[in-house]
């Protein structure tokens, strides 16, 4: 008789002792989700499971009732926070109501001072005396009103926590989902067991819940420490991730906002704690780029596993206030223990880049004073065109004006008065052209134009208006007025069947040609070659 509740406490204290290892462990990673009320709930059951195992080697009715009340200064408090971990747990960061939360613990405050002071009012246990269960003392009890709260508040407790684990699983994907799949197994399980407990279907008249508690910590601890990764990280790294110059973003699967860093709230403005749980877009609207990229990216999932940053950049860009800044976003996969578990994206501000190679492209493509396309890209943009008029049946002009006596205005007005001559020229012929024209600058004073699908008739009319608007136009620089005129070169491109073409080279040359000619006749005319 001796023997078995010797055997059955030693086994308490070991599990008391686990449990207090699982409390430290928790208190280490207390930061964690769920952690924190895994370190009080261990603590309690601590209370619990010691308490029991000196219960059961007592001899005393004294002594028992000593151990039984040391035993409810932690189960009181099980089952409300059984629903805290739960919620910390399922809530995916979100910080509950504190009204909500003391709310809760009214029922277990309650049963624990009911319990304190049973000798006086009787509440919990009436009649108690000790009786032997066959091999050592059990206290034996009619049940008080408050006894009955208690257990149907344990109930309640428990369905409503398994109910929202099971709701949060629904919800989850990758590593949480196998985690709260293990919370809803060992939640119905104590579920059934206290059942069982309560029906008093048990062997000797114990209760039965003390001996199972540290194994539901030991999953629990299981559930919870993987946790520690997202959100205990060391402090060295705690601090690198706050106080790097890029923007840190960490989401889970599901594109929950799970983390950001000091710099992230730079380029996000609205990003705030309080956000945390909510999906990424509300947290980065400023950017519909950022998240649309985000979500293309998470998916190319190989890309992860080649663990190189080559694949997984994307550039996006926010608009503020008129200015525009660009950023180029890098992508890593987090994975637990083969589990996806979500991205970290690092954010870097590349403005001053990007704005330094828009500007390189432009000065590579347009003329600077005129803003046009330069001889360059020109003759880069129609050498592909002509590449294509090639094989079919086209009809297209190629132009060139050169301005008339430009050397002389330059000479009269000075050089500044020549560039407003140019400035002033370019923007009339554009003003004249259609839409898929095509205008550059060959040289210093002399233009360059290609009139896709164009008869030469409609070509010349249209040369003609350019030619005629020059030499309307008021050309005024400080205050003088400047009569300016151009002479143009024209050059048809055709082919017919099987018949010649000409190749662009060809066709400037000819174009030049003309443009001598209209020179040579007297200037200010169209030559057509
Ligand atoms: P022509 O009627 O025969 O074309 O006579 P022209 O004086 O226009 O011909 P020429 O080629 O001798 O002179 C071209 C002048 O254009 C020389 C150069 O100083 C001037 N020029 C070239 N580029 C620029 C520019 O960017 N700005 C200004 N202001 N002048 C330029
Ligand atoms: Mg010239
Ligand atoms: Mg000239």
């Amino acid at each position: 008789m001796e023997r078995i509740n010797d055997i059955l406490s030693s086994f308490l204290y070991i599990e008391t002792f686990v449990i207090l290892i699982i409390a430290w462990g928790s208190w280490k990673r207390r930061k964690a989700l769920g952690a924190l009320p895994l370190f009080i709930v261990c603590i309690c059951s601590a209370f619990y499971a010691f308490g029991y195992g000196m219960e059961i080697t007592a001899s005393s009715l004294k002594d028992v009732n000593f151990w039984s009340k040391i035993e409810y200064l932690g189960l009181s408090f099980i089952p409300a926070l059984w629903i805290v971990q739960a919620y910390s747990l399922s809530a995916n960061g979100k910080k509950a109501n504190k009204l909500h939360i003391s709310s809760l613990f009214i029922v277990p405050i309650i049963t624990c001072m009911f319990r304190l002071t049973n000798e006086y009012f009787h509440f919990m246990y009436k009649n108690e005396r000790l009786i032997s269960n066959g091999y050592f003392y059990i206290l034996s009890y009619q049940k008080g009103f408050w006894y009955y709260v208690y257990y149907i508040f344990f109930f309640i407790c428990m369905i409503v926590s398994t109910a929202m684990y099971y709701k949060a699983f629904l919800k989850s994907t990758g590593l949480a989902r196998h985690q709260l799949k293990i919370m809803i197994c060992v939640s119905i399980s104590v579920l059934i067991f206290e059942t069982f407990d309560q029906i008093q279907i048990v062997p000797l008249k114990m209760d039965y819940g003390a001996f199972i508690m540290f194994l539901v910590y030991v999953l629990f601890a299981y559930v919870v420490y993987p946790f520690d990764m997202l959100h205990i990280i060391p402090i060295s790294r705690e601090m690198v991730f706050d106080w790097i110059h890029d923007g840190a973003i960490v989401v889970d699967t599901d594109f929950n906002l799970k983390d950001f860093n000091y710099s992230a709230k730079e380029i996000f403005k609205s990003l705030d704690k309080s956000m945390i749980g909510t999906k990424i877009e509300l947290c980065t609207s400023e950017a519909p780029e950022f998240d649309k990229m985000l979500r293309m990216w998470n998916d190319v999932d190989k890309v992860y596993s080649e663990r190189s940053f080559k694949g997984d950049v994307f550039e996006f860009r926010i608009t503020s206030m008129g200015t525009v800044s660009y950023f180029k976003a890098r992508l890593k996969a987090l994975y637990y223990k083969g589990y996806r578990i979500g991205s970290t994206v690092l954010i870097s501000n590349v403005t001053k880049e990007k704005e330094m190679v828009l500007e390189l492209e432009k000065m590579a493509r347009f003329d600077q004073l005129t803003g046009i396309l330069n001889r360059r890209c020109f003759i880069e943009l129609i050498s592909i065109e002509f590449s294509k008029l090639e094989k079919r049946d086209y009809q297209g002009i190629l132009f060139m004006f050169d301005i008339d006596h430009f050397k002389r205005i330059n000479d009269t007005y000075g050089h500044q008065a020549g560039d407003y001559i140019l400035k002033e020229m370019v923007s009339i012929a554009k003003n004249m052209l259609r839409n898929k024209d095509l205008i550059g600058r060959y040289g210093g004073e002399e233009f360059i134009g290609f009139l896709p699908n164009i008869s030469m008739d409609e070509a010349v009319s249209i040369i003609e208006c350019i030619r005629s608007a020059f030499e309307k136009h008021d050309f005024i620089y400080d205050g003088i007025f400047i009569k300016v005129t151009a002479s143009f070169g024209v050059a048809e491109y055709y082919r017919q069947g099987s018949g010649e073409y000409f190749s662009y080279k060809e066709m400037v040359k000819r174009a030049d040609t003309a443009l001598y000619m209209a020179k040579e006749n007297g200037r200010n005319q169209i030559a057509v070659n």
